[in-house]
């Protein structure tokens, strides 16, 4: 393993690519405007980022429209499309230390979570699709013998990618991947907070041999660049992962535009069930509190809502507080290191909000509830509330850091009713024994993804990942997200 001196020094000798990337080419904002990137672990500012807004989109978005009409990406060979993305993929591993490098220092997770997940898995995921960038049939309908129609699926045009900072690389290709294996071009808005593994990703991407123009990265704020590429007339879809809040602006951006098609990956409220039977309490809490501390607690899918069975509760509290005590914050340099630091100033002192709010409501504080102290840059200590209620403020909305909720019940109903009583419906675990009573709790639990007897253990590429409910629709991974970034055409030939 990699010391945490080995991580300074390299950090410490990076270089950055902060300009916009448009038409092949590294640009300035029109504006010449930039803005301060600060890295969350030291509170400090360590690079300027172009300011990208109305007039940048425009051109971008030129680009990825020319590129898309003259076929150089749209019309090549599907199995050539698809060695070009592979060539990439190959090119994120090659530099998988400079890029969870970035990951680390723009947005404060560790850099070791960045090691094993984030980049290998952003890798995987654009593999994936280059392979099946030319396994994909297309449909003969069964019409009458004097006639041949054909149901091909063709590819969308211009589609805008807005992405959140949690998982900056990683959610961006679960969108690239599939949208570039079907023929679009893109223009990519990456968090401001967190623009710089995308920024080098399209120089990658040039490398790997992708044409000028299909791929652009535009950083900027939301309200102006992202806000731009949503009203924009000349895009064909928005892809989004964000919170639910701004997916409902996309969907109001496209009905004051072009009708443009949009698919949200949005918030959750996870629940995380423990029924009497659990198979192993040991695991399950161990579970829980990676459910909730992984990535700071900054992860859509956090089992942020914990339900435990009152025939267990005082014996899995013990185990839970075990597990929640192996995870400290500390440099995200650091490889011994589990939780680094929020994203920035603003985002801590919310989440602190809601620490604030829980005590407030009567919930009980069983673990941290505070800033980490000694450290200059936005760290939050593992938090875990005991007997919260479902109508407290911590188990209603999403907190999107180390906050965990736990809630008792006394039956498999009143465990439904509680896990599905939330606007979201991201992801959800039950943890039974009992084969019968964990297939009808995963059917009744209105969730994109349940877990039986596990959180989240795979980043598996073949299984479809999105919401039900205000955690919102389409889907990104597996086959079908190649469905959201095409449409179909029928042919209809009289013979
Ligand atoms: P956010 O919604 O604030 O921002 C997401 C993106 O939208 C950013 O690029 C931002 O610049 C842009 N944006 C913000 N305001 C905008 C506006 N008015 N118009 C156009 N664009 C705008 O979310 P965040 O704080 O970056 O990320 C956290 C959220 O993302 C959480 O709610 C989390 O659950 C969600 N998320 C969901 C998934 C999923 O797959 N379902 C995955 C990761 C994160």
């Amino acid at each position: 393993m990699k010391t945490f001196d080995y991580w300074k020094d390299k950090a410490a000798g990076l270089s950055f690519r902060t300009q916009a990337f448009v038409n092949g080419k590294f640009v300035d904002a029109l504006s010449g405007k930039t803005f301060a990137n600060v890295n969350p672990a030291t509170a400090q500012i360590f690079n300027n980022v172009a300011e990208c807004d109305k007039e940048d989109v425009d051109i971008a978005v030129k680009a990825a429209r020319n590129a898309f009409e003259d076929g150089r990406w749209s019309n090549m060979h599907p199995a050539e499309r698809g060695r070009h993305l592979m060539r990439l993929a190959d090119l994120i591993l090659e530099h998988k230390e400079e890029l969870a490098l970035l990951e680390s220092l723009d947005m404060g997770k560790p850099v070791s979570d960045a090691m094993s997940i984030d980049i290998p898995g952003s890798a995987r995921c654009i593999h994936w699709y280059g392979e099946a960038a030319d396994k994909l049939m297309d449909e003969i309908a069964p019409t009458d013998p004097g006639a041949l129609a054909m149901v091909t699926r063709e590819a969308l045009g211009v589609i805008g990618v807005v992405v959140p900072w949690n998982f900056p690389l990683l959610m961006a290709c679960w969108k690239i991947g599939p949208a570039l294996a079907a023929g679009n071009s893109i223009v990519l808005k990456p968090a401001e907070q967190s623009p710089l593994s995308m920024l080098r990703l399209a120089e990658l991407a040039s490398e790997a041999g992708i044409p000028d123009g299909v791929l652009n990265v535009i950083p900027g704020f939301g309200e102006t660049a992202g806000q731009a590429l949503g009203l924009h007339m000349d895009v064909d879809m928005i892809a989004f992962t964000g919170s639910t809040q701004v997916g409902k602006f996309f969907m109001q951006y496209s009905g004051q535009s072009n009708l443009k098609r949009v698919s949200l990956e949005c918030g959750g409220k996870s629940p995380h069930i423990i029924m009497r039977d659990c198979p192993d309490l040991d695991k399950a809490a161990e579970a829980a509190a990676s459910a909730i501390f992984f990535n700071q607690g900054e992860v859509c899918t956090a089992g942020s809502r914990l339900l435990v069975d009152r025939a267990v509760k005082d014996e899995f509290m013990d185990k839970l507080m075990k597990a929640g005590l192996q995870h400290t914050v500390g440099d995200p340099l650091d490889p011994a290191t589990t939780m680094g630091a929020l994203v920035e100033e603003h985002h801590m002192n919310r989440v602190l909000g809601f620490v604030d709010k829980a005590n407030e409501e009567g919930a009980s504080l069983k673990l941290g509830g505070s800033r980490s102290a000694g450290r200059e840059g936005f760290f939050v200590d593992p938090t875990i509330f005991d007997d919260v209620t479902p109508d407290m403020t911590i188990a209603r909305e999403e907190i999107f850091g180390p906050v965990l909720s736990v809630l008792t019940f006394d039956s498999e109903d009143e465990a439904v009713r509680i896990a599905n009583d939330t606007i979201y419906g991201l992801a959800a675990a039950v943890w039974s024994r009992d084969i019968s009573q964990a297939h009808r709790m995963a059917r009744a639990v209105r969730a994109g993804t349940v877990w039986v007897n596990c959180w989240d253990p795979t980043g598996d590429m073949t299984i479809p990942f999105g919401g039900f409910k205000q955690s919102g629709f389409g889907r990104d991974k597996s086959l079908h997200a190649l469905e959201k970034y095409t449409d179909l055409k029928t042919t209809w030939v009289q013979l």
